[in-house]
């Protein structure tokens, strides 16, 4: 096959020297109005064309390949005083995989225990390209399934406006969990 980015031949579906390249993850943090960090990994314009292949069957391989660069070196490196877990936005599947359910998987580690279906949106209508007004008069309406841990890293692929990872957090905090930080590949302000 050929390199998704420089179009060499290659074994994968970006090249070695591409992901040493292009994907070696920088540490970037937004703080969202409720004072939690949301910390990504990437520029949105260095990843953008990778992140429009989720919709295609190349998605689940771009994931992958994006997540073992960021996600799980994070998790790696992560060190805490007791075990945490992690639950992503929009893991139930839809299409064959789940690509926030990819990230979130490559977050087990020493420290972080993936748990998976456990936020689920009763309102599934899209918030692409949808104004911040929009997003907040049609919540998502999370509801949880039971979690043992009380503290939590919160998982998305991207962050906007910030509405669907603040309510989110509202959810668990309802259910008297702490959200310690969230975690995305890329924030669509940092271009
Ligand atoms: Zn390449």
């Amino acid at each position: 096959m050929r390199c998704m980015m420089c179009e060499s031949i290659s074994l994968t579906h970006i090249c070695t020297s591409c992901q040493k390249k292009h994907l070696t993850p920088t540490i970037y943090k937004r703080k969202l109005q409720n004072s939690i960090d949301v910390i990504s990994f990437y520029k949105y314009t260095d990843i953008k064309k990778l992140l429009l292949s989720k919709h295609t069957n190349l998605g689940y391989y771009m994931f992958h390949i994006l997540a073992q660069n960021s996600f799980k070196r994070f998790a790696d490196e992560f060190v805490f005083d007791t075990k945490l877990a992690s639950i992503a936005i929009d893991d139930n599947i839809k299409s064959g995989y789940s690509h926030t359910a990819i990230l979130n998987k490559h977050l087990n580690s020493r420290y972080i225990k993936p748990l998976y279906n456990k936020l689920i949106a009763k309102n599934t209508i899209s918030y692409s390209g949808k104004s911040k007004e929009f997003r907040v008069k049609n919540k998502r309406d999370f509801i949880t399934k039971s979690i043992a841990q009380k503290e939590l890293i919160l998982v998305d692929d991207i962050i906007t406006t910030g509405e669907t990872l603040t309510q989110a957090i509202d959810t668990l905090h309802k259910q008297n969990k702490e959200v310690l930080f969230c975690l995305t590949l890329s924030d669509m302000q940092n271009k």
